[in-house]
């Protein structure tokens, strides 16, 4: 068993009760290392360290120029130790070895990107209309910024917050999620051999209902910025509300890849397959809704299913694998309610079902790729995010049926589109509320480009130069130049 400690003010220390949780690996199903569980006391603990990085520590006197130079070497020490971090990664969470290896390039890259935004952030002279004025904009930190991340993909989540975070100058609290906190508390180690000042970056681990909350109700906290469920999003942006803290949140998804009848259709169908099957369907942007044109259902269905049949799921560490465990007790027990669901609401199972256990699966949270088709997009199964590898086949039969269906839907994360007619993808991608569309591709991501939602997907944006901004506040400053004062001074000019 591996013991991992909280990171408050630079060092690493236990919980003020000393209190542990356990963290399961999914393959094997037993815990593998052990959390300490953070206290309301060490959540405060964790913001003071914080606040006073922010207001009269180390990190307040760094130039922007310096607070870059830390940060390219926590991207130097990510590329240095990659191998193993993954290691560490795909056993908390069951997610592929090779997938998360890839992954730790983009985090390196990330740090890196950031790094270099830190001392390009600028206000604006502003030519105002008054006589003896000079007017011009700072842009400033908004403050201590709370991180709250989901299980996925932890070292990304809380690189895609808290890089652009200290960034801009601020400093950061990050609560990982109770599954999966280990490679968190790595990067924490990465970031204090990287020379950061004590408290510019901090990670408490607990129960979102206790430490999670506590973070989000902190008077100190200024910003919370988090990856997670609806459900809980909604609960964040209320105690925001009342508090009147800036939010920015990556929720949910019931994502629509559409298939038209003039798409390549064997790209289409392995889009398709990575798309929903590809970790385990634990994607915020899985696309479980293949809405598909009618003259082409039955040929593009027989594809997918000879496509899907021969995944081979196993040990995540395995090259060969293609789709691993699902990575929570909980979450393993939603998908296999879901499967259920749809079919009491009337939904074919063409593949799978069923959780998996045949060899070298048994002890682990395997549940089979599963295609229902004869779905109509009033069903739960249509509606509902299953955070699984189950996809929906929804037909349709023209380009204003797809944009409708596409958008019948509470959610906005990410939308697929395949065709080879130039025009109708345009159109398509207009059409669709979405935050981001893919056309005839799924899964391409970029630290480069904005990510995030509409509607129950989210606020703001992450990645890319743009989100910045979600850590800054513009002060407009005034300066008179004027020799005399008003004649009358209480007239406003
Ligand atoms: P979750 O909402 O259960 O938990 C997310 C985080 O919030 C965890 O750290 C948890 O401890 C904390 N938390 C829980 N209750 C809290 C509370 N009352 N107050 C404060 N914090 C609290 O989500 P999850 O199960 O970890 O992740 C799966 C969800 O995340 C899915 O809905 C998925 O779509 C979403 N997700 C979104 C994105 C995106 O970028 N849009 C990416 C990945 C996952």
């Amino acid at each position: 068993m591996r013991n991992y400690q909280l990171f408050i003010g630079g060092q690493f220390t236990d919980g003020e009760h000393g209190e542990r949780i356990e963290s399961l690996d999914p393959y094997h199903g037993k815990p593998w290392a052990e959390l300490a569980r953070a206290t309301r006391g060490d959540v405060d603990r964790a913001v003071k360290a914080a606040r006073h990085a922010l207001d009269n520590g180390p990190w307040s006197k760094l130039t922007a120029t310096a607070r870059g130079r830390i940060m390219r070497k926590i991207g130097d020490l990510i590329t240095r130790d990659a191998d193993r971090i993954a290691e560490i990664e795909a056993r908390d969470n069951g997610k592929l070895l090779a997938e998360v290896r890839g992954q730790l390039n983009g985090v390196a890259e990330c740090w890196y990107y950031y790094a270099g935004l830190a001392d390009k952030i600028e206000g604006a002279w502003i030519p105002v209309e008054k006589p003896n004025t000079m007017a011009f904009t700072m842009r400033e930190p908004i403050g201590v910024v709370a991180a709250l991340t989901a299980w996925n993909s932890p070292i990304w989540f809380a690189t895609v917050k808290s890089a652009p975070a200290l960034a801009a100058g601020c400093t950061v609290v990050v609560k990982p999620s109770e599954f999966a906190s280990a490679s968190t508390l790595e990067l924490a180690a990465l970031i204090k051999e990287a020379g950061m000042p004590h408290g510019a970056f901090n990670v408490v681990t607990g129960y979102g209902h206790d430490a999670g909350a506590a973070l989000v109700e902190h008077p100190d906290v200024a910003m919370i910025t988090f990856t997670g469920s609806d459900l809980t999003g909604a609960k964040i942006y209320e105690t925001a509300a009342k508090h009147m803290k800036r939010v920015a949140l990556e929720l949910g998804g019931k994502s629509p890849n559409i298939v038209f009848e003039d798409a390549d259709l064997d790209l289409a169908a392995s889009g398709v397959v990575s798309g929903i099957f590809g970790a385990a369907g634990q994607m915020c942007t899985a696309g479980s809704r293949l809405l598909v044109q009618k003259s082409i259902k039955d040929v593009f269905t027989t594809k997918l299913v000879d496509l899907a049949r021969y995944i081979r799921m196993g040990d995540p560490m395995n090259p060969k694998t293609n789709v691993g465990p699902i990575s929570t007790p909980p979450q393993f027990q939603k998908v296999l309610d879901y499967i259920q669901i749809a079919r009491k609401d009337g939904a074919r199972c063409i593949l799978g079902g069923n959780r998996a256990t045949g060899a070298g699966l048994s002890a682990g949270q395997f549940v089979e790729p599963t295609i229902f088709s004869d779905v109509t997009n009033d069903m739960r199964i249509a509606q509902e995010e299953v955070f699984g590898p189950v996809l929906s086949i929804i037909e349709f039969d023209t380009e204003d049926d797809a944009t409708r269906i596409g958008n019948d839907i509470t959610y906005g994360l990410v939308a697929g589109v395949w065709t080879q007619n130039i025009g109708r993808a345009m159109r398509m991608t207009k059409a669709l509320k979405v935050g981001t569309v893919w056309v005839n591709t799924y899964r391409a991501y970029s630290f480069m480009m904005p990510f995030g939602g509409t509607k129950k997907s989210g606020l703001g944006r992450e990645s890319g130069i743009e989100a910045i901004n979600e850590y800054l506040e513009t002060k407009s400053v005034f300066v008179s130049t004027a020799t005399e004062g008003p004649t009358n001074p209480f007239i406003m000019r």
